[in-house]
């Protein structure tokens, strides 16, 4: 590690007694560098079995790891924690500010336990830890104010973030997020709701820590290297130039664009919601996390009329990718630019995570279509493309006035089970299903991720890759792959390597970045360490009561087709078993 490194310090901070402590822990951050790797450690020894996910013993815990702060794109927070959507693992990855400084606070990670009695928010200053009354901003309407505030309250010296919950947290909907920075999230999975459970408001960090490398020559080489790969990378340019959302245009033509909840796979709309047409239109500025030249975070300048004065606008910068524009746009019909950013932006003010927002949407949209529920029950009707009553239908999946929205709240397996419609409720493991139909490994990815997430393995790549060269692969060899690809991830998740940039960290630069900083790990032991760290996870998901042999597979997914035609629901049950005969192993 790093002479001197702060990074094994592990802060604890108890929201029932109101007390902070830091311990050492050098071992476990040398074992599973940090990230992904330590906090699923964490998670099995600080969360009891069987806990409430929304009970005080449920911890919340947030790490990075030892290239962030050292290396670009270096930049994500990892947070794990029990998912109140799925019962199991929760896994989250933010950027923005977040990683960045929590490193330069001089910590690795950070344990939040216990819940307050009163709502609260930390104010985390180097080694002081202030507990604030947050009374006063507890169920202020918008998320984007409730950063406001904080900043202004909490001057500190050093880079500084604030990561904080909307009313959705506040209101425990089982997919509301942690919002970071405005434009970056803990999106998946319902961290918002423990952070709500917890009347954890938010917590501010700031840190102005110098780090020191052992050998700088080495280091500067090594720097300079990831650089030049980085800035003069052809893919990361199209992240620049048009981010995620590029894929909008490209899922469509090959028709894998989810649409109104994927009774069909390409979108009449597209054109209009497509990255190219956002750049060229709307896009008014680009950010980027801490520590990064890419700069892929596409903001969109919306302005808007105040209606009782004329002549005076609102301009709201509105963040927009690619997952947002499909569970927010195809999947709800919705293809005028500025309604869809105006449902983005209602996303971004209440918290709430937007993919599972946007299924939830459309399972409710086909719900309401076939009568499983009523207009009296919904208020109002749900009609493909109806903006409006999707802003309203979002505003009450946070006020929760009734049973409906009640479940609704709790998401679309939940919400299922109660009023029918599983055949066309797309999650996995609890979790909504991401926008890809792309062909077997996609989904096949979905369902035997940690996460459910189309993060954990891009089995949609895998599907690209063999269509566009018309070949075709064995299950044994998709399997293969993605278990692979999964494993590696752990590796870049640990070191909070951005995944965007998983083509220039290749295993090659990752053991040498890390030979510089005094880690001695070779390929073939990163590699054996992945696969590790991805049964710890699998550890926890079994002990919590996940089975794989009842993971429920839409009737949907095999009813629509794919690039690769329809899907056989056989193949795809021998997929899950040879998957996790590999996690088993
Ligand atoms: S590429 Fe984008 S998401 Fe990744 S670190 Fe850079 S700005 Fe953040």
């Amino acid at each position: 590690m790093i002479v001197g490194d702060p990074l094994s310090r592990v802060l604890y901070i108890d929201l029932t007694s109101r007390d902070f402590w830091i311990e050492e822990k050098t071992e476990l951050f040398e074992k599973y560098l940090g990230g992904s790797g330590v906090a699923s450690n964490l998670l099995l020894q600080e969360c009891p079995r069987g806990v409430d996910p929304l009970g005080p013993e449920n911890p919340i815990i947030i790490t990075v790891g030892p290239l962030c702060g050292v290396f670009p794109l270096a930049s994500k927070a990892v947070a794990m924690f029990k998912s109140p959507l799925t019962g199991n693992l929760g896994e989250s990855h933010a950027g923005g500010r977040s990683a960045v400084a929590i490193r330069l606070a001089g910590y690795g990670a950070i344990v939040v336990k216990g819940a307050s009695n009163i709502p609260v928010y930390l104010s985390i200053q180097g080694e002081r830890v202030y507990f604030r009354d947050a009374s006063a901003i507890w169920g202020m309407g918008s998320s984007y104010t409730v950063g406001r505030v904080i900043r202004e309250r909490e001057p500190g010296s050093g880079l500084r973030s604030i990561m904080r919950i909307g009313r959705a947290g506040e209101r425990l909907v089982s997919y509301a997020c942690v919002i970071t920075e405005t434009y970056r999230h803990f999106g998946r999975l319902g961290l918002g709701a423990v952070f709500g459970s917890k009347k954890l408001k938010a917590i501010m960090i700031a840190g102005d820590r110098r780090l020191k490398v052992k050998d700088p020559k080495s280091y500067r080489e090594a720097y300079r290297e990831i650089f030049e790969s980085v800035t003069k990378s052809p893919s990361m340019k199209k992240y620049h130039e048009l981010g995620t959302s590029m894929n909008v245009n490209i899922l469509n033509e090959s028709k894998s664009l989810p649409t109104r909840n994927l009774r069909e796979t390409s979108f009449e709309g597209g054109e209009a919601i497509s990255g190219e047409n956002f750049a060229a239109n709307y896009l008014g500025r680009r950010v980027a996390c801490s520590h990064c030249p890419v700069s892929c975070i596409h903001l969109a300048a919306l302005r808007e009329p105040y209606t009782s004065d004329p002549y005076f606008y609102k301009t709201s910068m509105i963040s927009y990718d690619y997952e947002l524009i499909y569970a927010l746009g195809s999947m709800l019909e919705v293809s005028d630019p500025r309604s869809l950013l105006r449902l983005l932006d209602e996303v971004e003010i209440q918290g709430l995570d937007a993919i599972s927002t946007g299924v939830t949407l459309a399972w409710a949209t086909e719900a309401q279509e076939r009568g499983l529920v009523s207009e009296n029950e919904v208020g109002l009707r749900l009609t493909w493309g109806k903006v409006e009553n999707y802003l309203e239908a979002i505003r009450m999946i946070v006020k929760q006035p009734n049973d409906f929205y009640k479940a609704l709240a709790r998401g679309v397996e939940y919400a299922s089970t109660i009023y029918g419609g599983k055949d066309f409720a797309l999650a996995y493991g609890g979790n909504e299903m991401p926008g890809y139909h792309t062909g077997p490994a996609c989904h096949l990815g979905f369902i035997t991720g940690a996460r459910h997430s189309h993060l954990d393995s891009a089995g949609y790549s895998i599907d690209q890759r063999t269509y566009t060269s018309k070949t075709t692969q064995s299950i044994e060899e998709t399997v293969n792959q993605l278990f692979d690809e999964e494993c590696w991830r752990q590796i870049l998740s640990s070191l909070v390597i951005c995944y965007f940039a998983r083509g220039n960290y290749t295993p090659e630069f990752v053991a040498k970045a890390l030979t510089v900083l005094g880690y001695n790990l070779d390929q073939q032991e990163l590699r054996r360490l992945g696969a590790e760290i991805l049964r710890v996870k699998n550890r926890f998901k079994f002990r919590e009561g996940f089975e794989y042999e009842n993971l429920r597979i839409p009737k949907r997914i095999l009813e629509v087709e794919t690039p690769h035609g329809r899907l056989d629901e056989d193949q795809l049950r021998r997929g899950i078993k040879l998957y996790y005969s590999k996690i088993l192993e």
